[in-house]
């Protein structure tokens, strides 16, 4: 079959020939027809420090997709061959603490495929059956095929209450516009979402967003009284992964407010704890979904009316994989799929 293959301990990723893979016991075969390019890929196709410390080579990376069930097999219940299904990336151990108490995202020996394991960008995937989620009619192909990013934007946007409250996103990134359309669309009162590329700014106030802020002109301090805020945001939300971006974050907090944590820091990074703690504020980390009540909201959200069709701005054939890996890089978008098909 046809995969994408960081082959080569080195900037690049191949397209190039593997073997398929066979189902093996409760696990299925999936057709892929379509997968989102993550910043984690590119971090993978530019061969950085985090991905040199992270990925073994030979490894087909990618894991975000949606595709077909081809194959089942032995003791698979529940599905049949031609449903379509995406799925969650992280394999979990099933029979840690956590795993048997129903929260497998916070299991500690999970393995993620297109990382620890061979990925979604390949005409064929294996998977457990216990990670398949499949998709409503109602929910389209493109969009199926982004639940994993999606479901990011929706862990953070659901893990505190928003109705009717101010919501400060540092990072225009394609989770961070996901999560202004989420709590624009769930109920929140200001959300402002900061970053230095315009063009992503412009997505997110299409997508949502009350105000942006273009950190590079202007500051988050003029735009709370612009919108006459006199107290500070309730939630953050940090989807930069910038010291700086995050600083600014707690400092513009209101007190009690909370914080989730997406975007991964470097270790350098210095936090003005006497706000954190003057200010009694709460840090929560969110990584990957929960498993699996944040792919329920986030299908019944979209049944729902909530749009976020115009987070998908381009689109590839696999062919062209190298056209698209630049445009995630030069960042002027949003999500960039792959077709397979
Ligand atoms: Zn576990």
């Amino acid at each position: 079959m046809k995969a994408l293959v960081k082959s080569r301990a080195e900037p690049g990723i191949w397209l190039q020939d593997a073997p398929s893979p066979t189902p093996g016991t409760n696990e299925v075969l999936i057709k892929i027809e379509k997968t989102g390019i993550c910043g984690t890929d590119l971090h993978i196709y530019n061969w950085d420090d985090w991905a040199q410390r992270n990925i073994q080579t030979p490894r087909i990376i990618g894991h975000e997709f949606v595709g077909r069930i081809v194959e089942l097999g032995h003791g698979v219940e529940g599905y049949q061959v031609g449903d379509r299904v995406s799925g969650e990336g992280h394999i979990t151990c099933g029979i840690c603490r956590n795993c048997r108490a129903g929260k497998r995202h916070l299991c500690n020996k999970a393995i993620g495929i297109g990382g620890g394991r061979d990925g979604a960008f390949a005409e064929y995937l294996v998977m457990p059956a216990t990670n398949l989620w499949p998709i409503h009619d109602d929910i389209s192909s493109d969009l199926a095929a982004i639940l994993d990013p999606f479901g990011n934007a929706i862990h953070c946007a659901l893990s505190f209450d928003v109705i009717g409250e101010d919501v400060l996103i540092t990072g225009a990134g394609p989770i961070g516009i996901l999560a202004a359309s989420a709590c624009r669309f769930i109920g929140a009162r200001h959300i402002v979402i900061t970053d230095i590329n315009d063009t992503r700014l412009q997505l997110a106030e299409k997508m949502g967003a009350s105000k942006t802020v273009n950190v590079s002109l202007s500051s988050i301090e003029d735009t709370m009284q612009e919108l006459q805020m006199s107290n500070g945001f309730d939630v953050g939300l940090e989807m930069s992964g910038n010291p700086a971006a995050f600083n600014s974050l707690i400092k513009n907090m209101y007190h009690g407010g909370h914080i989730a944590l997406l975007g991964f820091l470097p270790p350098s990074t210095e936090i003005s704890w006497d706000e954190i703690i003057f200010k009694g504020l709460h840090l929560k980390g969110v990584y990957g979904r929960e498993m699996y009540e944040t792919w329920y909201k986030m299908s019944q959200l979209l049944r729902s009316g909530l749009d976020i069709n115009p987070i998908i701005t381009h689109r590839f054939v696999i062919n062209d994989y190298e056209e698209a890996f630049r445009v995630v890089h030069d960042g002027n978008c949003g999500k960039v799929i792959l077709e397979w098909e």
